[in-house]
């Protein structure tokens, strides 16, 4: 598609959890139209857009009526069926196409396209079953981590395998079960950080500065910005951002994890093509946030250059932390507050988000780290 879709126009977008409200409120913002496609009635996307569509993300059926309504159709997360993906294109533009879902959706083939396209992954082994995971701890040497291939998200589908003399096998035996895993030598890490992409359909880019993570229990915590790394870090991290998104053919917005090792490596840790967690505070941090990059990506907009105006922390809110940052909200006039409006408050679930802007990101980091919300 190399028509550019103006406001008025009607963005779909199949998934209506935050990052399908974050985008649906950029696109709003331009004076799109937005329509949800999503199984629960009046999710976090629905809430700040113009209709939805109530139905499972793979009933075809329902798809064509979102395609046959909208004038782009878009995603929000990477677990999309890329076979219907293919048979909604006949009725509408899906300028991101399902290269980036296809090779994405399986660790397997990501791995192997990162290597292929010349960066480094961390050394790992294909298992299949429980002779080929012995073999495999033997081969790398633990600690290691075994993950299942597909549709493992916050740490969900993993097993750390700290001590291979004292695993729990039925945990292990569960997992194989689910389907092909790999086994991934752990790295000790110094630094995880990722670098968000967008770009059009001409394949103009606007690439963010690169951004620091955090994880609990594999859950991200905290990003900051910009990352604290070396300047020849930044540099190759900018270059496999660059360079993925052209070979990836990118429409839109993605991100790229990548580990930093205590000696200093640089490991592509996974893609994922769509707006990502650590990318929330370019909402306020930066000229165009993460989700308006997406939404000029998918429409065939301009791709502007990325300014960073202020060094800037975002703080994720799960189920546990919700109610009493609400509490304190008030006290603290320096958050940017974000509730993505979901009904359901469960334990480890993604809820919200704070975005604090900082002259002096130490002590920024130190308050989230003295504050009680965060302790659980
Ligand atoms: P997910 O799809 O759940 O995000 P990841 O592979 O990104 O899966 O793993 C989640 C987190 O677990 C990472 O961000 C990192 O903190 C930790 N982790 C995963 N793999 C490794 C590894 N090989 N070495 C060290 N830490 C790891
Ligand atoms: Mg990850």
């Amino acid at each position: 598609m190399n028509k550019t879709l103006l406001p008025g126009k009607t963005i779909g977008i199949i998934g209506g959890g935050q990052l399908g409200q974050m985008m649906a409120l950029s696109a709003k913002e331009m004076g799109y139209k937005v329509l949800i496609l999503d199984p629960q009635p009046n999710c976090s996307a629905a809430q700040v857009s113009d209709g939805q569509i109530v139905a499972e993300y793979d009933d075809l059926d329902k798809l064509v009526e979102l395609a046959k309504a909208c004038d782009v159709l878009t995603y929000e997360f990477e677990n999309v069926n890329a076979q219907a993906i293919e048979e909604v294109k006949k009725y509408t533009e899906v300028p991101q196409g399902t290269k980036a879902l296809s090779v994405t959706q399986n660790r397997i083939s990501e791995k192997d396209f990162i290597e292929q396209s010349g960066f480094k992954v961390v050394p790992h082994i294909v298992i299949d079953n429980i002779f080929e995971y012995h073999r495999g701890v033997e081969k790398l040497g633990a600690p290691v981590i075994l993950k299942t291939i597909r549709g493992g998200y916050d740490g969900k589908g993993q097993i750390l395998i700290d001590d291979p003399e004292n695993v729990c096998y039925a945990d292990i035996e569960h997992l194989l079960m689910q389907g092909t895993c790999i086994l991934e030598k752990k790295i000790n890490l110094k630094k995880e950080v990722s670098v968000v992409v967008s770009a059009n359909s001409q394949g103009d880019t606007s690439i963010f500065p690169v951004i620091e993570n955090v994880h609990r229990h594999n859950i991200l915590h905290l990003s900051t910005c910009p990352a604290q790394i070396s300047s020849q870090s930044e540099h190759h991290i900018y270059q496999v951002g660059e360079t993925l998104a052209k070979k990836l053919e990118l429409v839109g917005t993605m991100c790229i994890e990548f580990f930093i090792s205590d000696n200093d490596e640089v490991y592509v840790n996974e893609i994922a093509p769509r707006p990502h967690n650590s990318g929330h505070l370019t909402i306020e941090a930066c000229n165009l946030s993460q989700f308006e990059a997406h939404v000029r990506g998918v429409c065939n907009l301009p791709m502007p250059k990325v300014q960073l105006f202020k060094t800037a922390a975002m703080i994720n809110l799960l189920g546990q932390h919700l109610e009493n940052a609400k509490n304190q909200w008030p006290v603290h006039p320096e958050w940017h507050f974000h509730d993505y409006g979901k009904d359901a408050v469960k334990k480890n679930r993604k809820m919200g988000h704070i975005t604090i802007l900082s002259e002096d990101l130490a002590a920024t980091k130190q308050a989230i780290e003295n504050n009680s919300i965060w302790d659980v």
